[in-house]
């Protein structure tokens, strides 16, 4: 074991400040990564302030932090994947049982047995484990991901959560030349929504309440920009969307989305909305239509990602902060006052 430095929150009310957390020395399979950046994900800030606490209450202290990227300084004697300099990703998970059949399935982010990569049970060293607001972190090789080298490393961290989820639904349905595809939100997730869409070759159509977005969305890979105030417009492309991803967090809408798909269309959340959505049934049985959620990716389909990304020279916008703004950026995070996501520069806490 060894004291490793991080940002820790001591209750639901109390700010992000510096801490010594333990972490364990490499094991056979185990690879030590010195952390250059984390991104800032919605959800740490949930956990922090304990706002998820009917689904999983936060233990105390807090570590957060599950888009994670650096370079590994220390690998286990077993270890075949990495070797010490290279570049390594960790995200939401960092253990699973891998032996249940969605582990074998390459699906070990719905594994009953699941390790998340702050917040859960630590099998090693007892305790909780410690996310990526941290100067390094010890995983099981199979859950460290390789980081294509032409990528910025500080756009490449959020690819591990936010790059992720807007990434495998896309797969899941098709997404491709020749679909119409729909993102509704343009903010962490969303944008890099656009970002995939346009990438896999499909017509992409941003829906925004924010009229000044507009540029933006375009500058990122959409072809079209609907205010989705503007009820004559969202009536042009009705039955039209084979995917729309709503990446909306704030309560809204969805059968106005719902009316936009064309024949066997699919509607997938991402975004958490607080209040129950109230669907209108008509809306998906005209047109046999679904309405999904998708969370995440396993370890094979976020290693693809990354690949996909490398090939793509697709990172996320960032802006980066050092550590000790952190708690700034929560609050701007709040006001959804960043483009669009921020990373944490870790090497600002070894100051
Ligand atoms: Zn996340
Ligand atoms: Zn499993």
């Amino acid at each position: 074991m060894y004291k490793a430095r991080a940002y820790s929150a001591a209750g639901a009310t109390s700010p992000l400040a510096p801490a010594s957390i333990p972490r364990r020395d490499p094991a056979d399979r185990d690879v030590r990564i010195e952390i250059l950046f984390c991104g800032i994900c919605h959800s740490d800030l949930h956990a922090v302030r304990n706002e998820w606490s009917e689904f999983m209450s936060t233990a105390y202290p807090i570590v957060p932090g599950h888009e994670i990227a650096g370079l590994v300084t220390k690998i286990g004697s077993a270890v075949k994947k990495f070797k010490v300099g290279d570049l390594a990703a960790v995200g939401c998970l960092v253990d699973s049982d891998r032996t249940c059949p969605r582990c074998k399935a390459g699906l070990e982010n719905f594994c009953p047995n699941l390790r998340l990569t702050f917040g859960s049970r630590d099998d090693h060293l007892g305790g909780v484990t410690y996310g990526g607001y941290s100067d390094s972190i010890v995983v099981d090789e199979h859950f460290a991901l390789r980081v294509p080298s032409n990528l910025d490393l500080a756009g490449a961290a959020p690819l591990l959560c936010a790059g992720i989820t807007t990434y495998s639904p896309m797969r899941r349905y098709a997404v491709g030349k020749g679909k119409k595809v729909g993102v509704v939100g343009l903010g962490g997730l969303g944008h890099m929504a656009v970002k995939f869409a346009d990438a896999l070759g499909a017509q992409v159509v941003v829906f925004t309440t924010s009229p000044h977005k507009k540029e933006d969305a375009l500058r990122l890979g959409a072809d079209e920009v609907v205010v989705s105030r503007d009820a004559n417009e969202m009536q042009k492309h009705a039955g039209t969307f084979d995917f729309i991803l709503d990446a909306v967090s704030a309560d809204h809408d969805v059968n106005a989305y719902l009316n936009l798909l064309a024949l066997d269309g699919n509607l997938t959340l991402v975004g958490a909305p607080p209040k129950p959505l109230g669907v209108t049934a008509f809306a998906l049985i005209f047109g046999n239509r679904s309405l999904s959620g998708s969370n995440i990716g396993g370890i094979p389909q976020t290693q693809e990602m990354l690949d996909f990304c490398g090939a793509h020279n697709i990172t996320a916008d960032v802006e980066v902060i050092p550590i000790q703004k952190v708690n700034e950026a929560y609050e701007r995070l709040l006001r959804s006052d960043v483009k669009y996501r921020f990373s944490i520069d870790m090497t600002s806490l070894r100051e």
